[in-house]
């Protein structure tokens, strides 16, 4: 059975829920190889998850460089497991960084690319969300070694335990034709969930008025467990900060639930939400377009909506 190589998203020490969804994913076509690229030890913290979660085989490429150079070393360690492997396909989570890493490994190969794809069957077949979401295609390459990228939170990870077999992985980095990181800065990540990967999101739009009255909006979110997110109106307005914006330029989420809070529903803000299992807007305008895709619709003023529902909330959780 051809192998299938999914590059691990991981982050101190844990490997991140995407790799789940993608492991799932390469079952379906062949047989799963986890990519790991870190530091040397990574592999070592990540074997276990990796394994249960369905890694038959896990490739070890790690470098004191990893780190150095900004997703260069991704490539490059793909490149060689390619090229070893002659594998039925590659998945990458559909991200920036992996959008960055998969266009540029297409090139590397000769192979073609999908991105955004919210599905792939066991024929390499992917269904695509494309023009910002107002069509779902069904897409696949024709060349070898097709890279597939999957958004997350679109498949459900099955994690079915894999012989995790650790195998080393040689690859190098030219200097001359990679960017250099100069300098880290991590911005703190509060307690609340990671927005890309949320299960439940709570938006706020250019409505909300102000960066002050966002308060409205992280409440409801905290009563909920969930994500805070953000409109590009309300981001280009100062009322919140920009790594929080969805939608087409910004942060594409597909959780549980997606509530809207002052929020129309541009075209561009859509394309980063709708793929939301289910979706609730409020909004004082009846023909605002954010209702034609809500599953459950408030006409009001958010201001008397919100605060209402991080009531009830926080009173059935109590
Ligand atoms: C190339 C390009 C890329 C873009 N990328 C993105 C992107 O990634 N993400 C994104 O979001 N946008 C993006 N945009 C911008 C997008 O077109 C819209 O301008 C933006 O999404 C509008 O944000 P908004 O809904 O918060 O603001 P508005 O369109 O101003 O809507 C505000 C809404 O709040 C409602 N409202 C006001 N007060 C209240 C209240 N008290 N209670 C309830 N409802 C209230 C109003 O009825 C209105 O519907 C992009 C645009 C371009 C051209």
């Amino acid at each position: 059975m051809s192998e299938v190589l999914v590059l691990v998203e991981h982050a101190e020490g844990a490997v991140r829920t995407i790799t789940g969804e993608l492991l799932t994913a390469a079952r379906r076509l062949g047989s799963p190889a986890a990519v790991v690229v870190g530091v040397p030890g990574t592999t070592d913290s990540l074997r276990a998850d990796l394994t249960a979660l369905g890694a038959e085989k896990i490739y070890a490429a790690e470098s004191d460089d990893v780190g150095k150079y900004l997703v260069t070393p991704q490539v490059a360690a793909l490149a060689a497991a390619a090229q070893g492997a002659s594998p039925a396909a590659i998945l990458l989570p559909n991200t920036v960084d992996g959008k960055d890493i998969g266009g540029r490994l297409a090139v590397r190969l000769g192979s073609g690319l999908i991105a955004d794809a919210v599905d792939l069957d066991a024929e390499g077949v992917a269904t695509q969300s494309i023009f910002g979401g107002s069509y779902t295609v069904q897409t696949k390459v024709t060349t070898p070694a097709p890279i597939v990228l999957l958004r997350q939170n679109a498949i459900s990870a099955e994690p079915q335990a894999g012989a995790g077999e650790v195998t080393a992985l040689e690859f190098s980095v030219d200097p001359a034709t990679a960017t250099t990181v100069t300098a880290v800065h991590v911005e703190p990540a509060g307690d609340r969930p990671e927005l890309a990967g949320a299960q439940t999101v709570v938006s706020g739009g250019r409505g909300v008025g102000s960066a002050e009255q966002f308060a409205v909006v992280e409440d409801l979110a905290d009563a909920l467990g969930a994500a805070v997110g953000a409109s590009r109106a309300a981001v280009d307005s100062g009322y919140y900060p920009q790594q929080f914006q969805v939608g087409q330029t910004g942060t594409t989420v597909s959780p549980q639930l997606y509530v809207a809070l002052g929020i129309s529903g541009a075209i561009q803000h859509r394309a980063g939400m709708q793929t939301s299992k289910t979706i609730v807007a409020v909004n004082k305008d009846p023909d605002a377009p954010i209702f034609e895709i809500a599953d459950f619709g408030v006409v009001g003023d958010l201001f008397d909506v919100a605060p209402k529902l991080s009531e009830e909330v926080k009173a059935r959780k109590a």
